[in-house]
């Protein structure tokens, strides 16, 4: 395999992993686990995602503070502006600011009643994910990303109106882009390049989806207008009530498209974890990203 002739591929390569905030005792104990099996990977930083309309403002916020306190894992806070005005916005910049949150990605959101609606800007509120970068700029000077879609966002008309919309993230102080996550690697090679063309340098970080439900992924995918070539559908194919074989296929995909983006010249890569560890740490071990001491967690148990 191609670590024979890249054996310090480890080393060059950083991943960050995203979570979203647990609701439940529960979900919470599934979720720190899945961090407790995460932080010996020593990832670049992880983020916690935010319940457009602020629904999770407090669970956000709390979860952050916890990996702040206990990891030592730089740690970013998801903020959506969708339906709240720049006070209400500001306030929980603020209140995150005095919980120590130094590190925002900033999005716009999407409605209420779904991606599929038009986008309604709320009045007297952030009317996109660009004012929304400034206006934590104005407030601190805080590490900033933005979201950036490899096949444009669904409600862009195209790509010019799309990349014009990243380069005003940027104007505004965001120095990195997470994708959209995405399957079809020439896409993301595509996109990339238009992006510099419009005189956008910081890094475009693809955002990995590892297929944890293929049915559940390809659903989401429909509504993010994310791609599914036929060839995932058909490695997946009959696979629904096997998940042990599910997940096996999950990880050689989930690797295969990483290892070609790193063939590719890749170097950085944020994983949607769904806050599951097994997939993120079988891929991240078959990029040479392992735990200083070569056994992680529960894995070893
Ligand atoms: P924007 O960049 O503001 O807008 C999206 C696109 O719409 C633009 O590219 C632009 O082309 C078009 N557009 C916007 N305004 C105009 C205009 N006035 N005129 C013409 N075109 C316009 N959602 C959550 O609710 N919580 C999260 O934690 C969360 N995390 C995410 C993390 C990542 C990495 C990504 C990729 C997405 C995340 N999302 C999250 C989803 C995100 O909120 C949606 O994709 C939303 O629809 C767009 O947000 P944005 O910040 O990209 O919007």
């Amino acid at each position: 395999f191609r670590f024979s002739r890249q054996p310090d591929i480890g080393e060059r390569i950083r991943v960050s992993f995203e979570f979203f905030p647990p609701k439940t005792d529960e979900m919470e104990t599934r979720l720190w686990d899945t961090v407790t099996r995460l932080e010996p990977l020593r990832p670049n930083f992880v983020s916690v995602t935010y319940g457009a309309g602020g629904t999770t403002r407090e669970r956000t916020g709390r979860t952050i503070k916890r990996i702040l306190t206990e990891t030592g894992i730089p740690a970013a806070a998801h903020l959506t502006c969708v339906g709240a005005t720049r006070e209400e916005v500001d306030a929980v910049i603020r209140e995150y600011d005095a919980m120590g949150i130094r590190r925002f990605v900033a999005l716009r959101g999407d409605p209420a009643n779904g991606v599929g609606e038009a986008y309604q800007p709320y009045p007297g509120g952030y009317q996109n994910g660009a004012e929304l970068v400034g206006g934590l700029k104005s407030i601190a000077d805080f590490d900033i990303s933005v979201a950036a879609y490899p096949e444009k966002h669904p409600q862009s008309p195209d790509f010019a109106t799309d990349i014009e919309m990243l380069k005003r993230k940027v104007d505004n102080g965001a120095t990195r882009a997470i994708t959209q996550f995405f399957f079809d690697n020439d896409l993301y090679e595509r996109y990339v390049e238009r992006v510099r063309r419009a005189g956008i340098y910081i890094p475009i970080v693809p955002g990995i989806q590892p297929v944890h439900n293929f049915r559940q992924v390809a659903n989401f995918a429909s509504r993010a207008g994310t791609h599914v070539p036929a060839w995932l559908a058909e490695r997946f194919e009959g696979l629904a009530q096997d998940p042990q074989t599910h997940a096996l296929v999950a990880s050689a995909v989930a690797t295969e498209q990483v290892m070609d983006l790193v063939e590719r010249g890749v170097s950085d890569f944020h994983f949607y974890t769904m806050n599951r560890a097994d997939l993120v740490v079988a891929i991240c071990h078959m990029i040479g990203i392992r735990s200083p001491q070569g056994i992680v967690g529960s894995a070893a148990a």
